[in-house]
């Protein structure tokens, strides 16, 4: 199942069309995007018997995914390269920080370019969809209600100011967690823990690697996660980014005025974005 929020409105994505769930489930099924997580076994398989798009998907009128998740989690130096690139140690337990949600965007847009270096992460991203509390990771993608692409942008200066890092701030200037474009539920990947991903500026291929590479996979960041505290549905998780961030470079690349960006994962789709001064 492939799903998506368009105007605020949750939509079955099929064969690049969309049909708007409340109307085609004659209300058995809301409308708010949000309320699909909380039913989310019932309505995926609703949505399996469902075969014809009504209406084209247009990937520029699309919102995240989740777009007002009770909570976000992110996880820093997932990819050991990237460790390496960033100068830190290979950590020993996931990096977790927060992205605060007025940052949340859909998969295409325009962001402007706050004062300091503004880098890319392009990055999978997970949905839970269904409440997990201290679950092993051999069960952990049952809690996963679908994989969407994410870019986890970043202002570097102020991710690295004062005596700890501000690893929340500086990732959620507005537009700085563009999300999309569609929400592809774990059953329909070949290999859901080897999905291609990556990104490019005006371009140039910056990043390109496989979830297979991560330190912690996704069932894995699902069992430590529930270990601690009880994940929502609807709550998301930036599983990390792989290596060829900008701030990893010698000389280091920044985003510039004009610059576009465009990243993808395989299976979902892409995210492109254009920053202005
Ligand atoms: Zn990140």
């Amino acid at each position: 199942v492939r799903l998506a929020n368009v105007g605020g409105r949750l939509q079955l994505v099929i064969d690049g069309g969309i049909v708007d769930v409340e109307r085609a489930s004659h209300g058995a099924f809301d409308s708010d995007p949000q309320k699909g997580f909380d039913r989310f076994d019932e309505f995926q398989q609703w949505a399996n018997g469902i075969e014809c798009a009504t209406e084209t998907f247009v990937p520029e009128l699309a919102g995240p995914p989740s777009a007002t998740p009770k909570q976000i989690f992110a996880v820093g130096l997932n990819y050991r390269e990237h460790a390496d690139e960033t100068g830190f140690d290979k950590p020993d337990l996931p990096v977790v920080f927060t992205k605060y949600v007025t940052s949340f965007e859909g998969p295409v847009t325009r962001v402007a370019l706050p004062a300091g270096s503004v880098d890319w992460e392009v990055e999978l991203v997970a949905v839970i969809g269904r409440t997990a509390r201290a679950v092993p990771t051999s069960c952990g993608w049952d809690y996963v209600a679908g994989l969407t692409a994410g870019q986890d942008l970043s202002e570097r200066e102020l991710q690295r100011s004062g005596p700890a890092p501000q690893f929340g701030l500086a990732k959620s200037f507005p537009g700085f967690s563009a999300m999309g474009p569609v929400l592809v539920t774990p059953d329909e990947f070949e290999y859901r823990d080897n999905i291609a991903l990556g990104c490019e500026v005006n371009g140039v291929v910056v990043q390109n690697a496989r979830t297979n590479e991560m330190i912690y996979s996704v069932p894995a960041l699902v069992s430590y996660l529930s270990g601690i505290v009880t994940l929502c549905p609807g709550d998301i998780i930036y599983t990390g980014t792989p290596p060829g961030v900008g701030m990893g470079r010698n000389p280091p690349w920044y985003l510039q005025n004009g610059d576009e960006l465009r990243s993808w994962v395989e299976g979902i789709g892409e995210l492109r974005q254009r920053f202005y001064a």
